[in-house]
């Protein structure tokens, strides 16, 4: 298991040199996607997701790949590229990337996480996620309140903040923009921000090296501790009780806890009990998927940033058929941009004459007002006529209702259509069904998770 970790490391440590020492947006342009995939005998395979990255790698970057792996001292006789389909996730799990040959050629490799670096308590955060980059919408104005709340009142309220959601909704993003908000405001605060693999394999080290107390102390001098991707958490073993201990401790001394995972505690099996419980102590909070304004709108907001014209149009085309994850959005509007600077074309250009990345682009890409009204309809198990009928019975009632929300946010339809739709009398019902949905949102979790789940179901 170590071993393998170890391949991970590496990696990441080559991606954070290069991220330091090339320009911000040729890093995230180019590197985007990329992965290791093996390295067997000084030959190094690096998995791209398409031939236009690779053949951009292999042109500009080969050579500051080959000095980043050898500061991991990999000795790299040969760099290959390979174009990877992005069909699986791409983070790679850890059973893809443990092939025997590849583990053993880098077994021997310095482990160097940010927690032990130099000794010195680094803080593990990248300066790049801050909060005056994430953009607020519906699906992450609750989780954003309490965000700011808790870099206000750090280690009061909210704590520990659970905070969970798919892949790429802005959960590392979020908590780190946390981590960074309090320094900021405070720069004597220690924080740190773990992956709870990282959390793992420091805490095996810290035993093989018989450090297990310190690396303890360590943690106990935290202010506030971020722990990402909970879910990864392995079966109730020592660390897990380590990691136990260093909550309750941190807790009993009011310092803050953050922990983001996919999915709820309850929901990941080898979790104790106990922990799970505590760690929903103080509520549980989700990113939702974002609507198509919210898409626009974090388009819109990284298009600016990085000082680009791009037209409306194809704003719209992107957020149209990117709906279940903003950093596969992100990943078409890099690709899109890259392209039209490559071929000196304006983004609708890219788009009109067909260079998108279709991997990025999830099929069945338009939903009709028919799949909406069929998939709320059969979550409330309800049929589409009773659901679209005049009843006032509470629960068809809010089925109508959520499916007027669904139609309104995510296929943008006008209220007046909508009303045809599910069967009412006229626009101001909908309007007002929609607004009802809007504000039980707030507060109503269950619901939430009814309306992300329909829209799985619905764009799977
Ligand atoms: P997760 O940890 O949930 O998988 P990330 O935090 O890594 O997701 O987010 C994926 C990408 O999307 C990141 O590049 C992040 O900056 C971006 N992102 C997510 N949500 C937002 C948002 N609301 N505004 C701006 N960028 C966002
Ligand atoms: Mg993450």
């Amino acid at each position: 298991m170590f071993d393998v970790r170890n391949i991970l490391d590496v990696w990441k440590n080559v991606m954070a040199e290069i991220e330091q020492s090339i320009p911000r947006e040729q890093f995230s342009t180019w590197f985007t996607g990329a992965e290791l995939v093996s390295v067997d005998d000084g030959i190094v395979t690096i998995g791209v997701p398409n031939v236009f990255k690779m053949s951009q790698l292999q042109a500009k970057y080969s050579s500051v790949l080959k000095t980043a792996f050898e500061h991991n001292n990999i000795d790299v006789k040969k760099l290959e590229y390979t174009v990877v389909s992005k069909e699986k996730p791409k983070t790679r799990s850890v059973d893809e990337v443990a092939r025997p040959q590849a583990v053993a050629k880098v077994a021997k490799v310095a482990y160097n996480s940010p927690l032990m670096a130099n000794g010195a308590l680094q803080t593990g955060l990248n300066p790049r996620y801050t909060l005056d980059n994430f953009v607020i919408g519906g699906n992450n104005e609750l989780a954003v309140s309490v965000a700011r709340n808790i870099i206000d009142n750090p280690g009061i309220s909210y704590n520990p903040f659970f905070l969970y959601g798919g892949p790429g909704l802005g959960k590392t993003h979020l908590v780190q923009a946390i981590g960074n908000a309090l320094l900021q405001r405070d720069s004597s605060k220690k924080v740190l921000y773990t992956p709870i693999s990282s959390f793992y394999s420091d805490f095996i080290k810290s035993l093989q090296n018989k450090k297990g107390d310190e690396f303890r102390q360590k943690f106990r001098k935290l202010d506030m501790l971020i722990v990402d991707d909970f879910q990864m958490i392995i079966n109730k073993d020592a660390s897990q009780q380590e990691f136990f201990d260093i909550f309750n401790d941190l807790y009993q001394l009011n310092k803050h806890i953050i922990v983001t995972s996919d999915r709820l505690p309850s929901q990941i099996k080898t979790v104790d009990e106990r922990l799970a419980s505590r760690l929903t102590w103080a509520g549980a909070y989700d990113l939702q998927l974002p609507s198509f304004e919210d898409r626009c709108a974090i388009l819109k907001s990284k298009a600016e940033y990085k000082g680009v014209e791009i037209e409306d149009e194809a704003i719209e085309y992107i957020a149209d058929n990117i709906k279940t994850n903003i950093r596969a959005l992100e990943g078409e509007l890099e690709h899109i941009l890259a392209v039209a600077d490559f071929k000196n074309m304006t983004p609708l250009e890219v788009i009109n004459e067909g260079y998108v990345n279709t991997s990025n682009v999830q099929r069945n890409k338009t939903v009709s007002a028919k799949q909406v009204i069929e998939k709320v309809a059969k979550f409330y198990q309800l049929t589409p006529k009773e659901m679209c009928s005049k009843s006032r019975v509470s629960h068809i009632k809010n089925a109508r209702q959520v499916a007027m929300y669904i139609l309104s946010k995510d296929l943008a339809m006008s209220t007046p259509k909508i009303a045809l739709e599910v069967g009412v009398k006229d626009h101001t019902t909908v309007m007002h069904g929609i607004r009802k949905i809007e504000g039980d949102l707030k507060l109503n979790f269950t619901l939430r998770d009814q309306i992300a789940a329909i829209k799985e179901k619905l764009y799977a």
